[in-house]
């Protein structure tokens, strides 16, 4: 017996095989003539198949009319072409195995509509639904485009480490490794932590990002990019921000920050061109049950060019838009997420890029420009989400990259390795970093990250 999927099931092509499908039921109904509809669902794509059961199988009485929603079952049978709606095929069982029950009194997903808060205390229940059946799919897809479009152009995937000595972002929202005892540390004669007993030798972290390391590969392979995990002590509790996500990084020698815009753009146009094109049901599904927005934003990404402003003029436009923000903006101040969606939904209508911030809010690495004040940075803001990407042109100049290190607190000993970078046949380069669950939320509509990811990580929430 040939295994068949559901989608390969539902095809017409399928008419006249005999075919075996296997999945979890969504609903059984009995019709009076004798004979039970099962609607069968396997997670390869939205819809179910519907088998037709009838009462003359053998444990049809004892099992078949007992199948509820969760039930595991495997069915043998032939796929023939149904007068139903929405459906060009169903299966004729000749037999039904079922593997598992699930009991209805306490099986928590029954037909009634559940909250995504509700959903979240269900992590693991929650990708039968079909919103999180969508939201998984569309995330495949859009992790395989970025595959795709990096590696048809001829980019390096690179694995840069999770355990690392650098902060990259200076933002202090590093998770520390360890393996001393936390609550009796050894200490040195000064009484602080003694991390040269420890199996990393030295303070470690979780990695929040793998930039630093990508340029160490950069500037000798030219095109490479990272797509890894990286974390985040945030301690806000935001709807796009997680502790732990996953992040695409490019960095490509010789760029400068236009050919960095230009990449970004022809990144992200690729990646939606793609969900179009393979995602419709699911596009079908976030349009009509989650953001019915959601494919005309879609459409104007592939469709024109990307809005580009400067910092400076994203400042004016802020100020003199008569908008009642709840952080007031002025030059100097990083834009909060409620200005990125004034910028991207209001005045442009489409993604902008912020480009050349003030060097006071950004990173050591990032390459300062002749006026002294602002560094060559810049944000993809997304109608709907606000920053998806962050990337910059990197310092590559020595002096001023040793000096942006003090000005920071930095210490350029930890960083002599990266400081080699620029001591020995030093390039400009530049690169950037995608949040994979921020450019999700865009392509779906979903309004809160933590249901993008299969086991989000927020404060307080590890369990599973
Ligand atoms: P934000 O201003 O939203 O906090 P950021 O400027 O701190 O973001 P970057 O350091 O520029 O973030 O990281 C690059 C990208 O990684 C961001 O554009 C965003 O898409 C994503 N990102 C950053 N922090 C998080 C997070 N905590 N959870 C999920 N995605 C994140
Ligand atoms: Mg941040
Ligand atoms: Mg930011
Ligand atoms: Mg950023």
């Amino acid at each position: 017996m040939q295994k068949l999927s559901v989608r390969e099931a539902r095809l017409e092509s399928a008419i006249g095989q005999q075919a075996r499908l296997q999945g979890w039921v969504r609903t059984r109904r009995d019709s009076k003539g004798g004979f039970s509809f099962i609607e069968i669902n396997d997670g390869t794509c939205l819809a179910n198949i519907q088998v037709i059961a009838d009462a003359a199988l053998p444990n049809y009485e004892d099992e078949v009319r007992h199948l509820t929603a969760g039930c595991s079952v495997t069915i043998d049978g032939e796929v023939k072409a149904s007068g139903g709606k929405g459906q060009a095929t169903e299966l004729h069982a000749a037999a039904v195995t079922v593997h598992g029950l699930a009991d209805p009194e306490s099986y928590p997903l029954q037909k009634k509509r559940h909250s995504m808060e509700k959903l979240r205390e269900w992590a693991h229940l929650r990708p039968r639904t079909n919103t999180f059946g969508a939201v998984m799919r569309v995330r495949n897809q859009v992790c395989r485009s970025v595959h795709d479009f990096f590696q048809e152009d001829g980019f390096l995937y690179l694995n840069t480490p999770i355990i690392t000595a650098s902060d990259c972002e200076g933002a202090g929202e590093m998770f520390r490794v360890t393996t001393l005892d936390p609550a009796d540390p050894p200490r040195n004669d000064q009484g602080a932590v003694d991390y040269t007993q420890d199996f990393f030798d030295r303070p470690s972290f979780l990695t929040v990002s793998g930039q630093l390391e990508g340029e160490v590969y950069a500037t000798a392979l030219g095109k490479v990019y990272t797509f890894g995990p990286t974390f985040r002590a945030e301690n806000s509790n935001t709807s796009r921000h997680l502790a732990e996500f996953w992040m695409v990084e490019p960095e490509v020698a010789f760029n400068d920050l236009e050919d960095n815009m230009d990449l970004a753009e022809r990144f992200l146009k690729r990646v939606v061109t793609d969900v179009l094109e393979n995602c419709e049901e699911d596009l079908d599904f976030f349009e009509q049950r989650i953001d019915k927005e959601v494919r005309e934003r879609l459409g104007k990404i592939v469709a024109g060019g990307f809005a580009r402003t400067t910092y400076t003029d994203a400042i004016a436009a802020l100020e003199s838009s008569g908008e009642a923000f709840e952080f007031p903006v002025s030059w100097g101040v990083d834009l909060q997420a409620e200005h990125e969606r004034y910028l991207a939904e209001k005045l442009h209508g489409r993604p902008v890029i912020v480009h050349d911030y003030p060097a006071t809010i950004k990173p050591f690495y990032m390459r300062v420009n002749d006026d002294g004040r602002t560094v060559r940075a810049m944000d993809v803001l997304a109608p709907g989400v606000g920053e998806i990407i962050g990337g910059s042109q990197r310092e590559e100049r020595l002096d001023v990259l040793e000096s942006r290190m003090s000005e920071q607190g930095l210490n350029p000993d930890d960083y002599w390795w990266y400081l080699d970078l620029r001591r020995y046949g030093t390039v400009p380069h530049a690169g950037f970093g995608l949040g994979l669950e921020r450019m999700v939320q865009f392509v779906t509509g979903m309004a809160n990250i933590r249901d993008v990811i299969p086991f989000p990580r927020t404060p307080g929430n590890a369990e599973f």
